[in-house]
């Protein structure tokens, strides 16, 4: 396990960077954390460093679940918030891009923990002041054996 404290969203961003230009293609990142605590933001970065994807093209596919950014490698973009059940995911086909050549990043994981590859790294963010986060990251992942932050 690893802890980074983070003091502004630019720095969320770069920390998002860092972990997008380490991450390898085929990998899959779920993002705990409340709403505001800088899950999208952090995307943004993972998105530029891992594919070179502008970060006014990423928003949270609150409605639509799943958005697709497609540069170098594809990105899978999820936000599981108002999904009802790891059934429904099934359901869509969704746990088909857990074997694509891409990125899966998934905001919400909560409903399909049980159904996610053991290869999943996860982060939870989480508020320690107004413009204060702390990211916890688990450590069964190379990328961040790798990353050296
Ligand atoms: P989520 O996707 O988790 O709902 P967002 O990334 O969309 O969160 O929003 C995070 C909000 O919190 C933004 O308004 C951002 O400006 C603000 N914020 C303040 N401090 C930070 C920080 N250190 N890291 C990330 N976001 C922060
Ligand atoms: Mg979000």
């Amino acid at each position: 396990m690893k802890r980074v404290n983070s003091a502004s969203p630019e720095e969320t961003h770069e920390i998002g960077l860092r972990i997008g230009r380490s991450i390898p293609p085929q990998s899959i990142i779920a993002l705990q954390g409340d709403l505001g605590a800088g899950k999208t933001t952090l995307i943004k970065g993972i998105a530029q460093g891992f594919a070179g994807v502008s970060p006014r093209e990423v928003s949270s596919p609150t409605f639509t679940y799943l958005n697709i950014y497609t540069k170098t490698h594809p990105i899978y973009h999820f936000d599981l918030y108002r999904l009802r059940s790891g059934d429904d995911f099934l359901a869509l086909g969704f746990d088909e891009y857990f074997e694509q050549e891409g990125l899966c990043l998934i905001e919400w994981p909560e409903i399909i923990l049980d159904i996610l590859p053991e290869k999943t790294l996860q982060i939870d963010m989480n508020y320690t002041s107004e413009m204060g986060r702390e990211l916890i990251l688990s450590e069964n992942n190379v990328a961040i054996s790798k990353w050296d932050s």
